[in-house]
């Protein structure tokens, strides 16, 4: 080699450029055609070639007499050889073919990066088309949002789902397709792993679906979560099928009302309340008569209305928190929960015979029917709802053979509870029938002030003159009118009638004093002031003549309400005063911010005074206390002189009791007023 002639250096202008448009150009044996015709311009030889590598040659350099050749690598392999050949050559020559060799490989490496490069965009490019016609062919509809919940992408099942287009949806909050439920916050879901739920969303109709939502962590490169993937399928088929066999499942599809089992879960799970609670809990069975007669005669649609509207009739009767159900046929089942006293439900059963009592009009028939009905009650006869059903089934039909009117036979599974019901309903139907035939009267008893002995007032204490048994104490009959809701009845009657008394005795020139009438819990609501205001009015009874009486119970319900309406009573200047106090639970903190002007002294407390200790101090508290609270005090049940010394001295303002006089009638207690107690003054 070192014989080689001199030659010009490598001619990179011309060459390179060459080589470069020869790498860029051609492909296979046309670039190795031309690779080798440059070769043999450039070193300006006879004969050039370039060879593959593997083509036969070894991919070593060498250089023979006459004849040139160099090995074209990349990256370290050897992808061809320069063969020159058709003259002497020099080292020059052969630097020159070194240079070829160098540059070729150079541009071969560049061109094949290049072409993977190009080539790895094509296919990038090629997958995401790809990807997103799959994403735009599958039914489901699939988009993104970021973490704020700004929806990033939509797809077409997106757009055919929801009727909005990608363009109307990207940029905007996926809030604006919530239908109703509070929208759950993205940053509650997890990062890892996804969350399946169903929801319902609305469309740009306004149309609102069920739809299966899937929510998945959307990630960036490096992982990092950047938002969320939704994929969402409308459901909607699915879910109303679900309502429908749910509805089959525990709804008698006749009525719409729950069926037995139904029944026995609401029971079941209000049980679980009750026994924490200590409470009571009655199941009522109720058979509809006559039933089978209607529908065997008159034809089974007519029998189908029938039992529809008797359904109704029963749902309106009773309270939201009832359970009313369908069991079978002509048999319904009624479930009363939080129930104080086991006869309550008595009243129930005697509103659901009332609810039947009009007749049905179906068709052109005036249809009547009636009911028996079954008690039991838990916890006594079942600690479940399938074993108190069962008992409530056999008391019912114990409550049909035996009554001789079967449309009101009601009867409790347990013997002795029927002994007393049949009592209570007698006394219940007896108060009905009093109210109406005039049976009620008022009987009055004075109250005294100590210190000058005057009368200040009296109090109005309700009394039924029976046929049969003579006068009721109220102990016998107002307790059941509480419970039953009776004593609003009774108590309108008892202020209508205590007005026009004190009017009568206003108009015979008696002296004012201050009528007091009792008002049990049940009356004291908002409507109470405006029927006390009207009742004056109608009178023409200034409001200095009334007092109200109420119970510590009464303070137990909404202490704002209660409040307020004794605000009203005040305002109209109607005085107010709490009865049998230290009975009850009352709150000192809130009593200070009752307006009452009195405060008496439960006779049971009296009663001990002055041989028993404790209530002497209990007498003594409240004394001192009601009038540091700026309220007069009176005691109740004043029997004895000494009672009325120890009082006298404990402060107490005012007393009642059969020492100065009973209860007595209107005419009676106006002659004593004339003839003794005017006097007293
Ligand atoms: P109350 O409002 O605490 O009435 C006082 C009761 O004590 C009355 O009994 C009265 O006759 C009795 N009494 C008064 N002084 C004496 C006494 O010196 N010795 C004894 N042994 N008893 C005395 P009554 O009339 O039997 O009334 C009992 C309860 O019935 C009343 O207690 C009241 O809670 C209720 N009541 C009476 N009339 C009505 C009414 O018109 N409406 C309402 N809601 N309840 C009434
Ligand atoms: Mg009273
Ligand atoms: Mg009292």
């Amino acid at each position: 080699m070192s014989k080689l002639p001199a030659a010009a250096p490598f001619d990179f202008a011309g060459s390179s450029t060459a080589v470069c448009d020869a790498v860029l150009k051609l492909r296979g044996d046309a670039l190795h055609a031309e690779l080798g015709r440059i070769a043999a311009c450039l070193l300006a030889s006879p004969q050039g070639t370039f060879v593959l590598c593997g083509a036969g040659a070894s991919c070593a350099p060498a250089s023979r007499e006459g004849r040139l050749e160099k090995d074209v690598q990349v990256d370290g392999r050897c992808v061809g050889r320069y063969e020159v050949t058709g003259r002497a050559y020099t080292l020059d020559d052969w630097r020159q073919l070194e240079g070829l060799a160098a540059l070729t490989g150079t541009l071969l490496q560049m061109h094949g990066l290049a072409q993977r490069t190009t080539h790895a965009y094509a296919h990038m490019e090629a997958q995401l088309a790809h990807q997103s016609q799959i994403l735009d062919q599958i039914h489901e509809s699939v988009l993104t949002m970021d973490r704020m919940g700004y929806i990033t992408s939509w797809n077409k099942g997106a757009e055919q789902l929801f009727g909005y287009t990608a363009l109307e949806a990207i940029g905007r909050n996926i809030l604006f397709l919530y239908a109703d439920e509070d929208p759950t916050p993205l940053d509650a879901f997890p990062e890892e792993g996804g969350r399946m739920m169903e929801v319902r969303r609305r469309k740009k109709s306004g149309e609102v679906f069920w739809a299966s939502l899937s929510l998945s962590p959307l990630n960036d490169l490096e992982d990092h979560p950047i938002g969320l993937i939704a994929y969402l399928t409308d459901i909607t088929e699915r879910k109303l099928a679900e309502e429908r066999l749910h509805h089959l499942a525990y709804y008698q599809e006749l009525t719409g009302l729950p069926n037995r089992r139904l029944f026995g879960r609401l029971v079941d799970q209000s049980l679980t309340v009750a026994q924490r609670n200590e409470t009571t809990a009655c199941v009522l069975y109720v058979d509809i008569n006559r039933f089978r007669l209607i529908n065997g005669t008159l034809g089974r649609r007519i029998g189908d209305e029938l039992l529809r509207q008797a359904a109704q009739r029963f749902r309106n009767a009773l309270r939201d928190e009832d359970v009313v159900a369908h069991l079978a046929a002509d048999e319904f089942a009624i479930g009363l929960f939080d129930v104080r006293q086991h006869f309550e439900a008595t009243t129930v059963a005697q509103k659901l015979q009332a609810a039947l009592e009009a007749p049905f009009r179906i068709e052109g028939h005036d249809l009547r029917v009636g009911a028996s009905i079954g008690i039991s009650v838990y916890p006594q006869d079942g600690q479940d709802a399938e074993t108190l059903l069962r008992m409530a089934d056999i008391a019912m039909e114990r409550a049909k053979e035996n009554a001789q009117n079967p449309d009101k036979s009601v009867a409790f599974y347990r013997l002795d509870m029927n002994q007393g019901m049949e009592q209570r309903m007698k006394i219940e139907s007896g108060l009905r029938h009093a109210l109406g035939h005039g049976e009620l009267v008022l009987h009055y008893q004075p109250k005294f002030e100590i210190a000058s002995g005057r009368l200040v007032g009296a109090e109005a204490l309700v009394r039924w003159k029976h046929p049969t048994r003579g006068m009721v104490p109220p102990s016998e009959f107002i307790p059941l009118a509480e419970s039953t809701g009776l004593i609003v009845q009774v108590g309108e009657w008892v202020l209508e009638q205590a007005c026009a008394q004190a009017s009568i005795w206003q108009q015979a020139g008696l002296p004012p004093f201050r009528l007091a009438v009792n008002v049990s819990a049940r009356e004291f609501t908002s409507s109470l002031p405006d029927r006390v205001a009207s009742t004056l009015r109608r009178y023409r009874l200034p409001p200095y003549w009334l007092e109200l009486e109420i119970t510590e119970s009464t303070l137990m319900h909404d202490i704002e309400q209660v409040i307020d309406i004794m605000d009203c009573v005040n305002g109209l200047g109607v005085a107010l005063s709490l009865d049998d106090f230290g009975t009850g639970y009352s709150s000192l903190s809130y009593l200070k911010r009752f307006p009452i002007d009195t405060l008496k002294i439960d006779r049971s407390f009296t009663t001990g005074i002055p041989r028993d200790s404790s209530d002497c101090a209990i007498a003594s508290t409240i004394i001192s206390m009601g009038r540091r609270l700026g309220h007069r005090v009176i005691a109740e049940g004043v029997e004895t002189v000494d009672q009325i010394e120890f009082l006298r001295e404990a402060g107490c303002d005012e007393v009642q009791g059969y020492l100065y006089g009973k209860p007595l009638p209107a005419c009676e207690f106006e002659a004593a007023l004339r003839e003794n107690w005017l006097l007293v003054a």
